[in-house]
């Protein structure tokens, strides 16, 4: 159910025709065969053999391959060991370079985790480190973002980086994270935007999956953010710094660790640096 639907005009005609990607048999096989939680490590190994090189390095992982491998057709795309993405490589990156998250004491919450950001946080003895996702095998908690099951200023930093176009409710989603957040915590975030849009796209009748992809961009979708996406952050009670970290980087660095995406579609990928405003 959406709670509330924004003024935003309906615009289905002007979305791009987007290509469907389905799991392909022999992948839909795989998965039946070999269970959730040993897939990451186990398809990784394989990919790994497979893409044997120095030519591309992920930060996730540290491994070095030949190549990515191409996402829903999309380059460069995953890592063979981790499958980080471009994202989750330049978020890994950030906090590594922007944040004290790899070195100082912090109680931090990982929304919807992703195995290769997972993995490396996990390894990080300063951090007290908690997952949580609605069914993901990956996570410690199996939760609902919208009704978190955590005391009032649980955490020194909540991760959740493109999951709010999946909730249903993401002002109620942002309300739950500001009240696990300590007073002096932050939520730091990522979303796909739309960076041609004004305001933020939202249609309740919308809810086939092939029309959800059409016109939100992909099948499980709930809405398309646009360029007031900060400003709705704000609304649940953060300051909102916007980090466009990819423009400090080199092309060099960015060929060599895969961390712009080759795509018309949601090529946004700022960072966003919420702090807690106001007291509870
Ligand atoms: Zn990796």
């Amino acid at each position: 159910m959406f709670r509330e639907a924004s003024s935003a005009t309906t615009d289905r005609t002007a979305a791009a025709e987007r290509p469907s990607y389905e799991p392909s048999w022999q992948r839909r096989v795989a998965r039946g065969l070999v269970p959730a939680r040993i897939r990451p490590q186990l398809f990784g190994a394989v990919r790994s053999a497979l893409h044997r090189g120095h030519e591309v390095h992920c930060p996730c992982c540290g491994g070095e391959f030949d190549s990515f491998i191409a996402h829903r057709g999309v380059h460069p795309g995953r890592c063979p060991r981790c499958g980080s993405l471009e994202r989750h490589r330049l978020l890994i990156r950030f906090l590594r370079e922007r944040t004290d998250l790899f070195e100082a004491s912090l109680d931090l919450l990982h929304i919807a985790p992703e195995y290769g950001l997972q993995r490396q946080l996990q390894s990080l003895e300063n951090l007290s480190y908690r997952s949580a996702d609605l069914e993901s095998p990956l996570a410690m908690d199996n939760v609902d973002l919208l009704d978190l099951p955590y005391p009032d200023s649980s955490f020194d930093v909540v991760l959740c980086s493109h999951v709010l176009e999946h909730v249903e409710d993401d002002r109620l989603a942002l309300r739950e994270i500001h009240r696990v957040l300590a007073c002096d915590g932050r939520a730091i975030l990522m979303s796909p935007i739309d960076p041609a849009r004004a305001a933020t796209l939202e249609d309740p009748t919308v809810t086939a999956p092939a029309d959800r992809h059409r016109v939100f961009g992909q099948s499980d979708h709930l809405r398309l953010y646009g360029r007031d996406f900060a400003e709705r952050v704000a609304a649940a009670g953060f300051a909102v710094e916007t980090v466009a970290y990819l423009g400090e980087l080199d092309a060099g660095k960015i060929a060599r660790e895969g961390l712009r995406r080759e795509s018309d579609l949601f090529p946004n990928d700022d960072v966003f640096i919420c702090r807690p405003l106001q007291a509870r």
